[in-house]
């Protein structure tokens, strides 16, 4: 259990190094107190990659009147668990819609929903066959053209994810390329379709401060917070 000076302090390193770009505090190894700790500093943007603990830990944060929490789902995320999602109190963003099948799925509940929640579509810039997301350019055109033809206040198109090569030696190089092919994608985006903004969600503890250089918006940090 980290204390909270502790967690305090590395809170603090990690924000004066993103600057203006936002720390999404990956949860995915803490339970409830230790994410209470990181509340209590004054953290509200937190990641989850799996439906089930972001439906315990969101559902603990309200039973305990921890408002103003916004959580951010960046997992794989199967259709079948797209209702059960969306349903969450406090959901704020998905960082990973990977697939036009899973965008249609995520679209049927555009009645349904709470309040807006942002939409990034996840890019596989790395090409490793276990990584999810949209493969090329036209197929990441033609889900973005889908989404935003309908002008949903439901669901917005806030950017795109994506995740450095895992399996290599030269990891920094490579993690260097996917930020800057996704970087080339949002502004290929912008203009293709007159946008002021796609943001990149983009950096997670070992590659974080390169997806900075390569112009990030959000990063997505885990075990350099809570391990
Ligand atoms: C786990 C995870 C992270 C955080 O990874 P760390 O290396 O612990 O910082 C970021 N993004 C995604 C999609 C993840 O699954």
């Amino acid at each position: 259990m980290i204390d909270i000076d502790q967690l305090a302090k590395r809170f603090e390193n990690i924000s004066k190094e993103i600057g203006e770009a936002t720390l999404v505090a990956v949860t995915k190894y803490s339970d409830v107190r230790e994410i209470n700790v990181a509340y209590d500093i004054g953290h509200r943007d937190f990641g989850e990659n799996r439906v089930s603990d972001l439906e315990t830990k969101a559902k603990a944060f309200r039973q305990e009147n921890r408002d103003g929490v916004r959580w951010h789902f960046i997992g794989h995320l199967q259709t079948n668990k797209v209702s059960k999602l969306i349903k969450i109190h406090g959901l704020y963003a998905i960082h990973s819609v990977d697939s036009e099948k899973l965008l249609r799925e995520i679209l049927k509940y555009k009645e349904d929903i709470l309040s807006p929640i942002s939409l990034f579509f996840q890019v596989n810039t790395s090409g490793e066959k276990e990584k999810g997301g949209f493969e090329d350019y036209e197929s990441l055109k033609k889900a973005v053209a889908n989404l935003l033809k309908l002008s949903s206040t439901s669901f917005l198109f806030e950017g795109l994810m994506t995740m450095g090569t895992y399996r290599t030696e030269h990891k920094d190089e490579e993690a260097k390329r996917c930020f800057k092919l996704l970087k080339s994608y949002g502004d290929k985006l912008k203009e293709d379709f007159k946008l002021d903004e796609v943001k990149l969600s983009m950096g997670m503890s070992d590659d974080y401060k390169i997806a900075l250089k390569e112009g990030s918006d959000l990063v997505r940090v885990g075990s350099l917070l809570f391990k």
